[in-house]
């Protein structure tokens, strides 16, 4: 069985930075990284509060994650292939 992450809030949920007051939608978070903590969605961050090991870290989520939203228009993040 594929194992799927789940979050609770939709596309238009607005999500807050962890380290400055800036907000954003989440679909419209181009560049903010999502703070997983044991692939589990713990925090934001905007990118400019990013640091560069930080960033670097997106980018491998970003490749072995697929991000999409579900039937129920919930934001969801799957391991890379499971949408096949
Ligand atoms: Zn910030």
């Amino acid at each position: 069985m594929v194992h799927i992450e789940e979050v609770q809030f939709n596309s238009r949920t607005i999500i807050r930075c962890d380290r400055c007051p800036k907000r954003i939608r989440v679909g419209r978070s181009d560049g903010w990284n999502i703070i997983y903590k044991r692939g589990v969605i713990i925090g934001f961050l905007c990118s400019q509060c990013q640091t560069p090991e930080e960033n670097a870290e997106a980018e491998i989520n970003e490749a072995t994650l697929d991000y999409g939203v579900d039937a129920f228009g919930r934001a969801v993040a799957r391991p890379k292939g499971a949408f096949e």
